[in-house]
């Protein structure tokens, strides 16, 4: 057996946020440029909720277009837009090219308790409205989609992918478990075609989850979304971000190692170990939360045997 046989390749992704300044833009240019050196499936932005970083988000997408081979995939959110707004977000997205996207519902900006829902309320209304926009496009507009990466597919016609969010251990505001697999399936009906998971600190909390999705029918595949935690303040901020419960184990030997470095090593084994035991336990590739920068994830994918060891960076 060859060791290719032994060690089929993981497919994996990263998540990148839009520079917060023009000096940070740089960075992540040369963030883009050594993630897509490592060659992964995609490279996601996020998108600020209420289309706060739309035009930075754009922007980056272009840039991974432009300067790389690997395909963009944008976050697009819906909460407190009109249908009008959310299919004009649609087409200037389509019209730079952008062919694959993370259709989400968003939340409801800081100071507003009770959802800010705008027109459309769900993430599922989101990926039906991406297929309608795809559909009224001309042929005349359809033509020169310059979007796809690499010369070959130019003057192709593709049609977008949609994938959605999907929660392993349940949205913050959902009342019941089946809450959010009845979620998942209503974007999976409305033409989703796979999606990415909240952060999680536990492998079983993927794969029990993924078992109950599929039990109750969902088809697509389930990316485990992986989020390195290199420092207590990192994993307060997502605790409070995300609503997850507090991982203790990891929590405490983050607390009580007196170094940077020792910090960076624990957070990066504890989501190597992470991502090793939901790739053994079937998961379809790993989806890595990147924070902009790309030693740690990259070190994480090596860590995981998923990239071969001591590559340069
Ligand atoms: P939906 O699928 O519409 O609903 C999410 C969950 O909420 C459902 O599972 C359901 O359990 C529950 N729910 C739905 N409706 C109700 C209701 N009426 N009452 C109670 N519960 C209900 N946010 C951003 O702003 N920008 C981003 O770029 C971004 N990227 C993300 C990437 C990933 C991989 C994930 C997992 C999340 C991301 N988010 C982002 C956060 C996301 O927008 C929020 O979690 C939001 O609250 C829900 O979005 P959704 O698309 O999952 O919504």
């Amino acid at each position: 057996m060859s060791s290719e046989t032994l060690n089929p390749r993981v497919p994996f992704s990263f998540e990148l946020y839009p520079p917060r300044s023009e000096s940070s833009q740089a960075a992540l240019h040369e963030t883009v440029r050594r993630l897509a050196a490592a060659g992964p499936d995609f490279i996601s932005v996020t998108y600020g909720a209420g289309g706060s970083t739309g035009g930075r988000s754009l922007e980056v997408l272009r840039f991974i277009r432009e300067h790389t081979d690997v395909e963009p995939l944008a976050h697009i959110t819906c909460v407190g837009n009109t249908y009008a707004g959310a299919a004009a977000l649609i087409r200037e997205f389509l019209d730079a090219g952008i062919l694959s996207f993370l259709a989400l519902r968003g939340d409801p900006p800081a100071g507003h308790d009770e959802p800010f829902l705008g027109d459309l309320e769900s993430a599922a209304q989101l990926v039906q409205l991406i297929d309608r926009v795809q559909a009224e496009r001309s042929p005349y507009e359809e033509a020169p989609v310059p979007g796809l990466p690499g010369a070959a597919t130019v003057g192709a016609r593709r049609k977008a992918t949609v994938a959605v969010a999907a929660f392993p251990n349940g949205h913050p505001r959902s009342t019941h478990r089946w809450q959010d697999i009845d979620a998942l399936l209503a974007k999976q009906a409305a033409g989703a075609s796979s999606a990415i998971t909240q952060l999680f600190f536990h492998s079983d909390d993927y794969l029990s989850f993924v078992e109950k999705a599929r039990a109750e029918g969902v088809t697509i595949p389930i990316l485990p979304g992986i989020m390195p935690i290199v420092s207590p303040v990192r994993l307060a901020r997502v605790l409070e971000l995300t609503g997850e419960t507090l991982p203790s184990e990891l929590s405490i030997a983050l607390d009580v190692e007196p170094t940077p470095e020792g910090r960076h090593e624990i957070g990066v084994e504890w989501a190597a170990r992470l991502a090793r035991e939901v790739v053994a336990g079937g998961a379809p590739g790993i989806h890595l939360y990147a924070f902009n920068q790309h030693h740690t994830v990259l070190t994480v994918l090596e860590e995981a045997g998923v990239l071969p060891a001591a590559r340069m960076r």
